[in-house]
């Protein structure tokens, strides 16, 4: 697979201007919209959908199908709640939180203290955190009044009854990431995949988190896709794992358009590491306007403490049998975890570009374009006959089918309106070509390609089209 790099849009992008062409064209839409929404719910329309289905198939065919040494995992979200006491979900996956008194708002004492007074307290006990809180005194976000509490854990899974009576159900949890399942499934896994050290698991899946804190448009959700891999090593061999995965995850970031320069690897200071990790180094995005750099994606070294922490509370053998050291031993787990809405996210706020052109009177507009890979945009190509007359129709469909049956991808076809404005349409959906079938193709059995980023165009026949569009979005 090569690794075309898009043309570098100039950074006009805001999470403004995404959001309102993600509503207008069908990319996202508000959750609950004609209920007024609900904070932090966003649904997918039928772009977005093509969007999210092409970077999640692009993920699984990199990281399971291309390789030898990673198989695939679709678990239950719902699980035995032991696991969620094993793993240490349920003592310790919570956020700091301050209310306030007055309009019962609530927020992340954490993001509270960082952006009012630019400390950074990550990794802070609450008991700190509630020292700086004391001192400084802040005013409520929302009403202004001084009156927040002091900072509260607040467990961020969400809880759920089995069992028609809510109170003698069994309560259980919506997972808040996938990785546990891998580790659960990990023996069986071992017993049926014929896989051996080093190898790995990969599971795509919704996840959700009770997150207090507003969202960014899709950047903090209640409910999200996560695309991710555990790593099964040897534990002397995790740091270099470690270092692999960290290269692994930036090739990844090129294979779908997305350049260096607004990417940064952070590694986590030793008071920031979650309870279960030896080292962690989040990829951060640098988003517009006052976000700046935020968490896209994250790597951990989790050592063996899930799988040590499972075999204790569940009382199985999760030991790994090396043939070739001959002897037993729980392998050290390396943890690349992309998430799928993130990804989505920043390729919008990427391709996102305005770039003024002049039409064919000469007056000059702003042409809006989303400059998306090949790889990643919903449709690969857009048939455009020139009028809605038969003659033209017909070979326009015939061409649709060839292509179709060639590459498998989703292709536009639209008839109505000025070719300009039909253009103009699909640069704003992010189509990379457009194919005009006019009066000359009857004749000479060709098509103008229109290529979205410069707008040049080429004749080619219509023969050479579909293997055409098949090497673009290889
Ligand atoms: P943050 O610090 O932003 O809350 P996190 O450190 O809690 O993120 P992880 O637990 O590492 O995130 O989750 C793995 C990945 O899942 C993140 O890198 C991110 O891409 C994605 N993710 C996490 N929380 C959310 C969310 N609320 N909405 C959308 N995606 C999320």
């Amino acid at each position: 697979m090569t690794d075309v790099k898009t043309p570098r849009p100039t950074r006009v992008a805001t999470m403004e201007k995404v959001a309102a062409l993600c509503k207008r064209r069908g990319y996202v839409y508000p959750g609950s919209d004609i209920y007024g929404g609900l904070a932090n719910t966003w649904d997918y329309g039928p772009l977005g959908i093509e969007l999210k289905r092409n970077v999640k198939d692009l993920w699984w065919r990199t990281f399971v199908h291309r390789r030898r040494d990673i198989v695939g995992l679709d678990a239950s979200i719902l699980m035995n709640p032991r696991v969620w006491e094993a793993s240490g979900h349920v003592a310790g996956f919570s956020d700091p939180m301050v209310d306030c008194r007055t309009c019962k708002s609530r927020f992340r004492a954490d993001h509270l203290i960082e952006e009012r007074l630019g400390t950074n307290v990550e990794g802070k006990s609450t008991a700190e955190m509630n020292a700086v809180l004391a001192e400084a005194n802040l005013p409520c976000q929302v009403c202004g009044n001084r009156t927040l509490t002091e900072a509260r854990q607040f467990n961020m899974m969400f809880q759920t009854t089995i069992g028609p009576v809510t109170e003698s159900g069994l309560k259980v949890y919506l997972r808040p990431e996938t990785a546990q399942a891998m580790f659960i499934q990990y023996k069986n896994i071992l017993a049926t995949a014929r896989v051996k050290v080093p190898f790995g698991i990969a599971q795509i899946g919704k996840v959700f988190r009770n997150e207090i804190t507003p969202g960014n448009f899709i950047f903090r959700l209640l409910e999200f896709e996560q695309m991710e891999i555990e790593f099964f090593v040897k534990p002397d061999e995790a740091a270099s794992a470690f270092e692999t995965w960290v290269a692994e995850m930036r090739a990844w970031l090129r294979l779908i358009g997305v350049e260096d320069e607004y990417v940064r690897v952070r590694e986590h200071g030793k008071e920031e590491l979650s309870h279960y990790s030896d080292r962690t180094v989040d990829f951060e995005y640098l988003f517009p306007g006052a976000m700046g750099w935020k968490e896209l994606y994250g790597l951990a070294n989790r050592t063996d403490f899930d799988l040590s922490h499972h075999q204790e509370t569940s009382g199985e053998d999760l030991t790994y049998f090396d043939q070739v050291e001959n002897r037993r031993y729980l392998p050290y787990v390396i943890e690349p975890t992309f998430g799928v809405d993130r990804t989505c996210l920043i390729l919008l706020l990427e391709a996102y570009d305005e770039e003024e052109v002049a039409d064919v009177n000469g007056k000059v507009e702003t042409r809006v374009v989303l400059r998306l890979h090949p790889r990643v945009a919903p449709y690969k190509a857009a048939i455009l006959p020139l009028m809605k007359k038969p003659e033209l129709t017909e070979v326009a469909w015939r061409l649709f089918d060839a292509i179709q049956e060639k590459t498998a991808a989703l292709i536009d076809y639209d008839e109505t309106g000025n070719i300009g404005r039909r253009y103009r349409r699909q640069d704003e959906i992010g189509t990379p070509f457009c194919l005009t079938v006019d009066y000359d193709s009857l004749d000479d059995m060709a098509v103008t390609i229109r290529d979205r980023d410069d707008m040049s165009q080429q004749r080619m026949t219509i023969a050479e089209v579909p293997e055409w569009i098949r090497q673009q979005i290889a």
